[in-house]
C-alpha cells in the first residue's frame, strides 16, 4: 500500500487504525496482570478494546463504581464494544450516570450516543474545545473520505462496516459534545467518587486522563497505547510531559488507552521508549532502525501474541516515515 493510500485509509478509519502492514490479531486474555482487570474492592472494571486485523480499533473502557450508578471512561468504536458496557451495567443492575471521554478519537467516543440512548441522564465530561476543532477539521475530512470510499464500493465487508459506523459517529457529532467541558486539570467528585482529571495536549488537543486515589489507579487514555503511540494528531513534547506527570502520581496500576494493564515499571519503560522513538525520528537513522528499537523496548509490555512485535514495528515505522519525519507533528507545540 502506498503511503498516501495508507494515510487516506487511516483518515477513513478515523485514527491510526487500519495500517494493513501493522495489523495483528490480539486474543482476549482474562488474566489480571495481562489483559483483564477487575477490582471489586475498589469498584473498577476493565473492558478491553479489540484490535482485529484490518479493522478499526476500540479503546479500552474502564467502569468505576459511584454512589447509585456507574462512571464510564471511554465508550469504544464498535457497537459490539458498547454493548459490553451496556451488558455490564445490566449485570450490575446500575445506571450509567456519567461518561468521561479521554479524547475525541472515534475509538473512544463513538459509543456515547448508544449509552445516552440507554441512560439519557448520564452526564458527559470531555474537552469540548478539542472536539469542536476536530469536528470542523480532522473528523470532517475523515467523514468526507469515508463517503468517497463507501461510494467507490471497493472496501471489504469489515472496512465497509467501519467506514459506515465512523461516518455515522461523525454525522451524529452534535451528540458527542460534553455537558461538562473539561479544559484544565481539576478534581471532580461524581456521585461521591472523587477523581483527579488531568488535562494534556499530547495525543490530541484535549486529552483527559484520570488519577483515582481510591484505587491508586491511572486511566491514561491514549497517552499510553500499544502497539505504538498513535501520533496522527499528537504533540510529542506535550505527550512526553504527560507521561512524566502520570509517573508523578502515587499510582499502583495504569490502564492504557490500548493494551494491557501496566505497573509503574511498565510505564517507565513506555516513557523511555516513547522519548527514544521521537528522538530517533528527529535524527537521520533509517526508519526501520527506530522502529526495531521501539519494538524491542516495548516487547515486555505487550500481551505476548506472536504478532505483537510485527505490529509494534509496523506502526512505529509508519509514524516515523509518515508523521514524525514529514513534520506533521511540530517539534514544539505552542498554544
Ligand atoms: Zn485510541
Amino acid at each position: 500500500m502506498k503511503v498516501r493510500d495508507l494515510i487516506l485509509t487511516i483518515l477513513a478509519a478515523g485514527i491510526a487504525l487500519a495500517c494493513a502492514a501493522c495489523a495483528t490479531q490480539q486474543t482476549a486474555d482474562p488474566d489480571y496482570s495481562k489483559a483483564n482487570f477487575d477490582r471489586a474492592d475498589a469498584g473498577v472494571h476493565l473492558i478491553r478494546g479489540t484490535f482485529e486485523q484490518g479493522r478499526g480499533l476500540d479503546g479500552n473502557t474502564v467502569v468505576l463504581d459511584a454512589k447509585g450508578g456507574l462512571i464510564v471512561f471511554d465508550t469504544g468504536r464498535h457497537a459490539a464494544h458498547t454493548q459490553k458496557i451496556l451488558d455490564y451495567a445490566k449485570r450490575r443492575g446500575l445506571p450509567i450516570i456519567a461518561i468521561l471521554n479521554s479524547h475525541w478519537h472515534l475509538d473512544h467516543i463513538s459509543g456515547n450516543p448508544a449509552l445516552l440512548d440507554a441512560f439519557p441522564k448520564a452526564a458527559v465530561y470531555s474537552s469540548d474545545a478539542a472536539l469542536a476543532e476536530a469536528l470542523g477539521g480532522f473528523l470532517a475530512k475523515g467523514a468526507e473520505n469515508n463517503r468517497k470510499q463507501i461510494a467507490e464500493g471497493k472496501l471489504d465487508p469489515g472496512q465497509l462496516e467501519d467506514a459506515k459506523s465512523d461516518l455515522a459517529a461523525v454525522e451524529a457529532g452534535a451528540r458527542l459534545h460534553p455537558i461538562v467541558p473539561l479544559e484544565e486539570t481539576q478534581t471532580l467528585t461524581i456521585a461521591g467518587r472523587t477523581v483527579d482529571a488531568h488535562f494534556a495536549k499530547g495525543a490530541s488537543a484535549g486529552d483527559i486522563w484520570l488519577y483515582d486515589p481510591k484505587a491508586k489507579l491511572v486511566l491514561a487514555g491514549d497517552l499510553i497505547t500499544l502497539p505504538a503511540p498513535f501520533l496522527d494528531t499528537a504533540c510529542p513534547i506535550a505527550w512526553r510531559q504527560g507521561l512524566d506527570e502520570i509517573l508523578a502520581q502515587p499510582f499502583e496500576t495504569v490502564v492504557p488507552g490500548h493494551g494491557r494493564v501496566m505497573t509503574r515499571a511498565d510505564v517507565t519503560i513506555y516513557r523511555d521508549a516513547f522519548s527514544a522513538l521521537v528522538a530517533c525520528a528527529r535524527g537521520t537513522a533509517e526508519a526501520t532502525i527506530c522502529a526495531d528499537a521501539w519494538a524491542t523496548s516495548v516487547a515486555p509490555l505487550q500481551d505476548g501474541a506472536e504478532t505483537d512485535g510485527r505490529a509494534a514495528r509496523g506502526y512505529a515505522r509508519y509514524y516515523v516515515e509518515s508523521v514524525l519525519r514529514p513534520g506533521a507533528t511540530p517539534a514544539d507545540c505552542p498554544e
